[in-house]
């Protein structure tokens, strides 16, 4: 299997979206039985508050992968993005992060169906290929340790490629079990 050194890094760990008041969700409907935004709208549809609020933290995004060439399959790997910061899940330089991360992707609803290379288990993915979010996800548990209580967050599970003596080293550390969609 021929793989390239190519990794994607996609960049929606703003602090912006990692400040989200989880624990008040201001985004449940009010009065209760209304179907909230994520079962409304479509993600170009929402705002930029409810666009932020989808992004549980888990960290997986900035994780490294490699594609085989011939096949296009995706290689998962539990080496993260040198910028990420494997206990809080958070890049450590959001705002100048292209400096130092060139090929860090902006997430967007235009490009989120290209990015083939997404976690199953992001709620972008999910909410885009209309599966909705788990019941782990903070918008529906209101509890943002559910992420990690649920196994989806990479809080102290990754390696950081600065690690690496090689770039290829992170073959190493090939992670399959990172590929589900994270269950209901
Ligand atoms: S620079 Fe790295 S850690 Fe920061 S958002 Fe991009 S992939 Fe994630
Ligand atoms: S994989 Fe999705 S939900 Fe998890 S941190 Fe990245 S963008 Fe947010």
């Amino acid at each position: 299997m021929e793989l390239t050194a190519a990794c994607w890094r996609p960049s929606l760990m703003s602090p912006k979206a990692l400040e989200n008041p989880f624990r008040e969700n201001p985004f449940r409907p009010s009065p209760p039985g209304d179907a909230p935004f994520w079962e409304t709208k479509t993600l170009a549809q929402m705002s930029a508050a409810e666009w932020e609020s989808l992004c549980d933290g888990c960290g997986r995004c900035c994780l490294i992968r490699f594609e085989d060439e011939e096949s296009g399959d995706i290689v998962p790997t539990r080496v993260a993005c040198k910028l990420l910061d494997g206990n809080t899940c958070q890049c450590t330089r959001y705002k100048h992060r292209k400096r130092y991360v060139p090929d860090c992707i902006k997430l967007t609803p235009k490009n989120v169906n290209e990015l083939k290379w997404m976690p199953l288990s992001c709620a972008y993915r999910r909410i885009n290929e209309g599966r909705g979010l788990a019941s782990w996800h903070p918008l529906i548990s209101g509890d943002p340790k559910s992420v990690e209580a649920a196994g989806i967050s990479m809080k102290g599970q990754t390696i950081s490629e600065a690690a690496l003596e090689h770039p290829d080293d992170a073959l190493e550390y090939q992670a399959y079990d990172l590929m589900g969609d994270g269950g209901d």
